[in-house]
């Protein structure tokens, strides 16, 4: 699923296309199964309706959410991936591919798609307030944990808060947001502190260790442009390269790259977590 960096390279991938183009036309998938599950605010036909004729100013990141504020009215173009979902900006004449559900011609001639395999992502259209009143929208969501918009000081208070297994702490995105299972597990390992320990008792030198290491582990994974698990590409549908640099997610059995031991895989917060019984204490 994409998380935190694979969304940043998107949103970095599309800014320049889309920024300042107006939508010409949008329209959607026939099933309205597909339709109703993906838009998720407002209903559908006012989903394409409202979406015409309006200009994308930018092309933003919150957590996991590309956001699109549009001119006029504070009315944002939210587009969730899910497991599975690629927005895209195509030629016209190039074939759809497979499970394409949405498409907006562009005043660059140029057409914004969006497919999704396994539809578990959201497209959404309103103001802020709108959205969240909506239940569409998250109404809390935690710091960004890069870009320094997450002090040293901000973390501490947060993560002594709340009295829970480290690894459910950072998927929890009214925590911090984008966080998601790749980059907890390689944080924790990094930080050499199992997933299973509770926030509330890990020493400041550890909350140290974790703060920078979530920050590592993002940054050098945007620097990368993602990791390709599953079937993620960015913007130009070219698959990223950090997934050959992950230490520990999906490497249960595998020996630990520092200490040789067999990597320890258990399931934590309903999530496949893997650490080194060794590195991680
Ligand atoms: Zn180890």
């Amino acid at each position: 699923m994409p998380e935190l960096p694979e969304v940043e390279t998107v949103v970095r991938d599309l800014r320049p296309q889309l920024s300042g183009r107006k939508i010409a036309s949008a329209q959607l998938t026939r099933d309205p199964l597909i339709s109703g599950r993906l838009i998720r605010y407002p209903s559908p036909p006012t989903f394409v309706r409202r979406l015409r004729g309006r200009t994308i100013k930018t092309v933003e990141r919150r957590g996991k959410y590309i956001v699109m504020p549009l001119d006029q009215d504070g009315e944002r173009l939210v587009v969730h991936l899910g497991m599975t979902g690629h927005l895209r900006v195509w030629e016209p004449e190039e074939a759809t591919v497979k499970h394409t559900h949405f498409r907006a011609l562009l005043d660059s001639g140029l057409e914004l798609r969006y497919d999704d395999q396994r539809q578990f992502g959201r497209l959404l259209l309103g103001q802020h307030d709108e959205l969240v009143a909506a239940r569409a929208f998250p109404a809390r969501l935690g710091p960004e944990p890069i870009h320094g918009d997450l002090t040293e000081a901000e973390f501490e208070r947060l993560i002594r808060a709340r009295r829970r297994p480290v690894k459910s702490a950072l998927l929890d995105q009214s925590f911090l947001a984008g966080v998601g299972n790749i980059y907890a597990d390689e944080a924790c390992f990094r930080a050499g502190i199992r997933p299973s320990r509770w926030t509330h008792r890990l020493t400041v030198r550890e909350r140290r260790a974790l703060y920078s290491a979530i920050q590592e582990v993002l940054e050098n994974s945007i620097a990368a442009r993602g990791s390709s698990i599953i079937n993620y590409v960015d913007a130009f549908g070219l698959r990223g390269s950090n997934q050959e640099r992950l230490l520990v997610y999906g490497r249960s059995g595998e020996p630990c790259l520092r200490c040789g031991t067999p990597l320890q895989g258990t399931r934590l917060a309903g999530r496949g977590t893997v650490y080194c019984r060794k590195c991680q204490r």
